[in-house]
């Protein structure tokens, strides 16, 4: 019986090209975050959150390197800040315009599914302004 080579996506080559279309140099440490940032689909995480899981690959950086990685893949266009609370940088590897639920307690983030919301009602805005952005969050907590 042979047994297929299972075709997994490369990790590190996915980090490199996803590096080098947001115009950033592909170094040691942004190949390595960004591998463990994009690897597994759409994602809400903070820095302290990356942070523990490059530990736990192994992969020595500093936290404070984590936030500045972080936020030189938002100023690329890689990822968006979420501004759900203060306390706290969520980073979204979804930079398209979507919305969120945030529960209270577990500090979890969440997509809202697309179109299950319906943002209607918008106010004018200044004279040569427009709107960039509309994020809602809507915050949960557990019933009882
Ligand atoms: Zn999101």
């Amino acid at each position: 019986m042979d047994s297929q080579p299972v075709h997994m996506p490369c990790p590190t080559r996915f980090a490199v090209d996803r590096l080098r279309s947001a115009g950033l140099r592909p170094t040691r440490q942004r190949i390595a975050l960004a591998g463990l940032l994009f690897a597994k689909g759409d994602r809400h995480l903070t820095a302290e959150e990356l942070h523990d899981e490059a530990s736990g690959a192994g992969i020595p950086v500093s936290l404070a390197t984590v936030y500045n990685t972080l936020h030189q893949f938002t100023d690329a266009g890689m990822l968006r800040v979420l501004a759900i609370e203060s306390s706290k940088t969520y980073f979204d590897t979804n930079t398209s315009d979507h919305h969120h639920f945030f529960i209270e307690g577990d500090n979890e983030v969440m997509d809202i599914p697309m179109g299950s919301i319906l943002v209607d009602g918008l106010p004018n805005v200044p004279e040569g302004m427009e709107i960039a952005h509309v994020d809602v969050v809507v915050r949960l907590r557990h019933k009882g």
